[in-house]
């Protein structure tokens, strides 16, 4: 759905089980305008000229579009689709993940990668927060990750991003966020704490408080992945969400 001004905002909750077809999304065919594609059979579409967008599930453009058409966040998407700086992660992800949401948001999430499951395989980044999102009734919300594409072990398997990769992806993650202009940046874990506070901020989201750090007002939470597997209990991290929506409430 786009908003006044050209703005995008697209609902998290109708996009949470949409999953992208590999065969036809161009992810890496950017170049010729072709821009990641959905394939939610239930989502309405407006005919442009010769060209089809699908409005309320995941954008969809193709073909003939002109760059100019393209509001600013999906024309960093398309540009930030096309990177290839981390050589050991484009030979291992299926697709890269650019940060997805409103624009402008109230609140920025930012998370640590795409999952091999999640982000590597829908092209939406962080599928399994939309729950405690809506649960908290948090709107205009944007979700990112410190790196856009999938790393894997020799195996495979999920790893950390390195933090070579962290920087090389960190322009990326400025870019979004200097595009989103959120009040609030949630930070997933305390390698994205660490990396958006700083080495020395104490990373403690059970008594949570914003702090302003180069002008981004930064909030620690815990991963959900952490959540997922037991170490933290789901109810206290639905407080943690209620804690940070009241925060959004207090600053707008
Ligand atoms: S992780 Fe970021 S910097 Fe590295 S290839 Fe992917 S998009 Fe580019």
């Amino acid at each position: 759905m786009r908003t006044g001004g050209g703005r995008l905002e697209r609902p998290l909750a109708g996009r949470a089980e949409t999953c992208c077809a590999a065969a036809a999304c161009g992810a890496s065919s950017t170049r010729s305008r072709k821009a990641t594609c959905a394939a939610n059979s239930s989502g309405k579409s407006s005919r442009i000229g010769s060209t089809t967008i699908r409005v309320d599930k995941f954008l969809t453009l193709s073909s003939t579009l002109s760059p100019d058409f393209l509001d600013p966040l999906e024309r960093l998407r398309a540009s930030i689709s096309e990177c290839a700086l981390c050589p050991s992660l484009v030979r291992c992800r299926s697709r890269v993940v650019p940060g997805d949401g409103a624009a402008p948001a109230a609140v920025a999430f930012v998370g640590l990668a795409p999952g091999r499951f999640g982000g590597d395989r829908t092209g939406i980044p962080f599928t399994g927060l939309h729950r405690m999102i809506h649960r908290a009734r948090l709107r205009r919300v944007f979700i990112t990750n410190l790196v856009r594409c999938n790393p894997r072990d020799a195996r495979g398997r999920n790893r950390d991003p390195s933090a070579e990769e962290i920087a090389n992806c960190h322009a990326h993650l400025e870019a979004e966020l200097e595009l989103v202009r959120p009040r609030v940046v949630a930070c997933l874990g305390r390698i994205a704490w660490r990396e958006l506070a700083g080495r020395d901020a104490p990373f403690n989201p059970r008594r949570a408080q914003p702090q302003i750090v180069r002008g981004k007002r930064v909030f620690p939470m815990y991963h959900p992945a952490y959540v997922n597997r037991g170490a933290y209990p789901e109810r206290t991290y639905a407080r943690d969400f209620a804690r940070l929506a009241r925060l959004l409430q207090e600053l707008s």
